[in-house]
């Protein structure tokens, strides 16, 4: 065997698994990032919620206050109006007047009626955004704490993946430029896959059938084998246990 190709089969092969470790890093990261985004815009939702209620209450509380508010201009004026009637000269002016208190007593019973009714939706809202106070509080913390965690979880596997990162630079730069060109090429053909073994009379990239001929040629390692199938550089691991395998 070719000791050099030898030598850039094992390169080859290192390369490899680190690259699909790279990629298997890379894709655990995207995704605990999506889950972190998908916790935030739940959290977001909640809040978004919670203020439409506060502003309903805010709403249903200056109801209140100029129900309230009027309800005193109506009552100032029906104490105004009993004033004036016990100083009123003609029967004429009385009449009017006496008319003037009923008209404004019955808008105080009409306005205290709807106060009431105001002070009832006060209180449901006012329980229901109490209700999602806490709600969200604790929504809010349990959301905190899975976002930690995932930034913990994180922080391991940036590490790992830098680590990775330098040992693919590593070794990259042990192989000849050509070689690396090649394995870059069939990497992108197949989804960061560039290198595969050969089980079977099989390439175990995409398990088709190899030529019994090629097996023995990947097996004597005196040229690089590509798959006919796939293009991935194959290679024979020794079923000897002490080869590694
Ligand atoms: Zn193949």
């Amino acid at each position: 065997m070719n000791q050099t190709l030898k030598q850039d089969i094992e390169t080859l092969v290192r390369l490899q698994e680190i690259e699909s470790e790279i990629l298997r890093l890379q894709s655990v990261i995207q995704k605990v990032e999506k889950e972190k985004i998908a916790l935030a815009s739940r959290l977001n939702a909640f809040k978004t919620d919670l203020d439409t209620r506060r502003q309903e209450l805010e709403e249903i509380q200056q109801k209140c206050t100029d129900a309230e508010q009027e309800i005193k201009t109506v009552d100032d004026r029906i104490i105004k109006s009993n004033e004036t009637l016990r100083m009123v000269k003609t029967n004429k002016e009385y009449q009017v007047l006496l008319r003037e208190v009923d008209d404004n007593k019955r808008r105080k019973d009409a306005l205290e009626s709807q106060l009431l009714d105001f002070y009832d939706q006060r209180e449901a809202i006012e329980t229901g955004v109490k209700e999602s106070e806490q709600q969200f509080l604790q929504l809010e913390q349990h959301i905190r704490a899975e976002q930690a965690e995932i930034d913990k979880k994180t922080v391991d596997d940036r590490e790992l993946l830098a680590q990775s990162l330098e040992q693919q630079k590593k070794i990259g730069q042990d192989l000849d430029p050509s070689l690396m060109t090649r394995f870059r090429k069939v990497s992108r053909m197949n989804q960061g896959q560039a290198v595969a073994q050969v089980r079977n009379e099989s390439c175990m990239g995409c398990f088709m059938n190899v030529p019994p001929q090629l097996c023995i040629e990947v097996q004597r390692g005196n040229q690089l084998i590509s798959c006919p199938q796939c293009s991935r550089i194959l290679y024979h691991v020794n079923d000897d246990p002490m080869s590694g395998e």
